[in-house]
């Protein structure tokens, strides 16, 4: 398993440190964002490091995350009434920790601005 000292996300995925967990299997895990920009905020992590979506993650490790976004979307009710995946990558696109996530944005009207970190 590859992980990263320093990275606050191997720590929660890999449970060095605990968060408010939704999902987790062998690959990947899902746990609420700290600071939510909607009642549903939900962050879907691999356990093994990749910077972001373009660090050649393994095909398998991309699979068990959109998984992962389906069962918190069941989860959390917000599988038929819509919501919002996405992955800042790089710097300057407001990607602040760089281990791959996807944020799961949901559970109200979505505004075309509600972008994390936008
Ligand atoms: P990004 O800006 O796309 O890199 O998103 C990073 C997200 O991680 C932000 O929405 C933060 O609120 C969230 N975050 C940072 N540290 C933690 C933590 N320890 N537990 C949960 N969420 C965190």
């Amino acid at each position: 398993m590859s992980k990263k000292d320093d990275c606050i996300f191997c720590k929660i995925a890999n449970h060095e440190i605990e968060s408010d967990y939704l999902y987790e299997d062998d690959l990947v895990c899902a746990f609420r964002d700290l600071n939510p920009q909607a009642p549903v905020h939900v962050l879907v992590v691999p356990k093994d490091h990749y910077d972001n979506i373009v660090d050649d993650v393994p095909g398998e490790v991309l699979a068990a995350m959109t998984h992962a976004v389906s069962e918190v979307a069941r989860i959390c009710g917000i599988k038929d009434s819509g919501f919002r995946v996405i992955a800042n990558t790089g710097a300057a696109a407001g990607q602040t920790v760089m281990h791959l996530h996807m944020h799961v944005l949901g559970g109200s009207t979505l505004s075309e601005g509600l972008i994390p970190n936008a």
